[in-house]
């Protein structure tokens, strides 16, 4: 019993999950016998998993990451994670993350960061960040504490996070995975998908967690393939882009040793390697700084101090005073400095500086994927520019924490599947993720380069 409640405190040491619902994962344990007995199990009878605390769980808190939904306990359930449930499977807890999913680090939580379960090699004892802002998902992982997870990605937070633990983790076509019931950060951009820790687990999840939703009218109609029937990691007949632009300045060495693997894996599996270019990659960081928080400020107009969780309510105060109140106590740094440029590229002087300049460079962002798409299938990028860093290390420096969404930032405004698998360690040890992107609609092909890579 000793050593099983020091496992459990070093389980709990990571801060991965905001809260536990072993009586859930049982209760799907026990379903899954009585299914087994009857003949009638599903796809993930018995699988109990770990959910993003920004999927709406009814009756269980979903917070965000942030103080302003303390105590809201939706009355409705996200349908990602409906469809999990309607598949078997049971809920283990939901998972800490970056408030409003702001942040590459899990270190803007209201709940603390969360600590990846690695640790470099060089002797320093620096606690790691999980990345983020899916940290807590890719953790629970990483550490063995969820077989499988939910997480969502605006500008990289299932990719960044899953290369960083050494996972997998998929961002479908925008679309596919409805939006209802998810907290919304940028409308335009968010994208729920599984992690876990292989390509094959991750095709599971994504089957379940995909489908058209009348209540999304972002939702994709189009029917969910049977992608792990499909999976296959002959590559014969592929041509493999490597986009010239993703090549960039300061990028460690074994970042771009990585990826030369990852070509020499993509070419074993008999795939044809080719040049592509992206001219508009160096314009997709700042595209995504300006259209993202402008989505975010709108999105968070709603947290108002009357509708969810917390209220603050000054001495004799008026409506105004109570708004005003809530939202300096509810929300931190991070998220206001999002609201801040969020509302300064909508205000009417300089819209059309900033948003409308932004929308328009997207666009041709997105060109630029449909043109690559003519020469090539799958496009090959490593995920992130660094493995993990340390915890404390970029909290001072927002475009430092920024950078880090370089690699993935760009299929996110185009709305492409794209996945990180692990590549490999570094010289401290720790994963380093490769990156694969897809056309629209085929995540088949980016879990099947994904799988030869594997
Ligand atoms: N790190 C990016 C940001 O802070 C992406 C976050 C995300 O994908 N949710 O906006």
């Amino acid at each position: 019993a000793e050593s099983f409640n020091a496992a459990v405190a070093a389980a709990r040491a990571l801060n991965a999950y905001t809260v536990e619902t072993p009586d859930d994962a049982l209760a799907c344990a026990d379903a899954a016998d009585t299914a087994r007995q009857s003949r009638a199990l599903k796809p993930l009878s018995g699988i109990p998993l770990g959910i993003k605390d920004l999927f709406a769980t009814v009756g269980v808190d979903t917070t965000s990451g942030s103080k302003i939904l303390g105590g809201f306990k939706p009355a409705y359930e996200s349908t990602v994670s409906a469809k999990l449930r309607d598949a078997g499977a049971g809920m283990l807890g939901k998972l800490n993350m970056d408030e409003f999913a702001m942040g590459s680090s899990n270190e803007t939580s209201t709940y603390g960061p969360v600590i990846s379960p690695w640790k470099g090699s060089d002797g320093g004892n620096a606690a790691l960040t999980p990345g983020g802002s899916s940290g807590g998902s890719a953790a629970a992982v990483a550490a063995g504490l969820a077989p499988g997870v939910t997480g969502t990605d605006t500008g990289g937070s299932i990719r960044q996070p899953a290369a960083f633990t050494g996972i997998t983790g998929i961002k479908p076509t925008y679309g596919r995975c409805s939006r209802w019931g998810i907290v919304s950060f940028a409308s335009s951009l968010d994208q729920a998908g599984p992690m876990a820790r292989t390509v094959r687990d991750c095709a599971i999840l994504l089957e379940a967690m995909s489908g058209f939703d009348p209540k999304d009218s972002t939702s994709l109609d189009a029917p969910v393939p049977a992608w792990e029937q499909g999976l296959s990691s002959d590559l014969k007949g592929k041509r493999v882009g490597i986009p010239r632009e993703y090549r960039i300045d300061g990028v460690p060495d074994e970042i771009n040793a990585l990826w030369d693997q990852g070509i020499a894996w993509l070419k074993d599996a008999g795939a044809e390697v080719v040049e592509i270019s992206l001219p508009h990659t160096k314009y997709a960081l700042p595209t995504y700084y300006i259209i993202a928080p402008a989505e975010a400020s709108s999105n968070l107009a709603r947290y108002d101090g009357v509708r969810y969780g917390l209220r603050e309510v000054p001495e004799g105060g008026n409506l105004d005073a109570m708004y005003a109140a809530t939202r300096a106590a509810g929300f931190g740094a991070e998220v206001k400095r999002r609201i801040m440029i969020g509302t300064y590229v909508l205000s009417a002087g300089f819209y059309d500086a900033y948003f409308t300049k932004a929308q328009r460079v997207r666009a041709l962002i997105k060109q630029d994927f449909a043109r690559a798409f003519e020469q090539c299938d799958i496009i090959l990028t490593p995920t992130a520019p660094s493995a993990a860093f340390g915890i404390g290390e970029k909290m001072s420096d927002p475009l430092a924490m920024y950078l880090n969404d370089v690699f993935a930032v760009p299929a996110s405004l185009a709305g492409l599947p794209a996945m990180s698998v692990p590549g490999g360690l570094d010289a401290q040890g720790l994963p380093l993720g490769l990156h694969l992107i897809g056309r629209e609609m085929d995540e088949q092909g980016v879990l099947n380069a994904g799988l030869a890579i594997e």
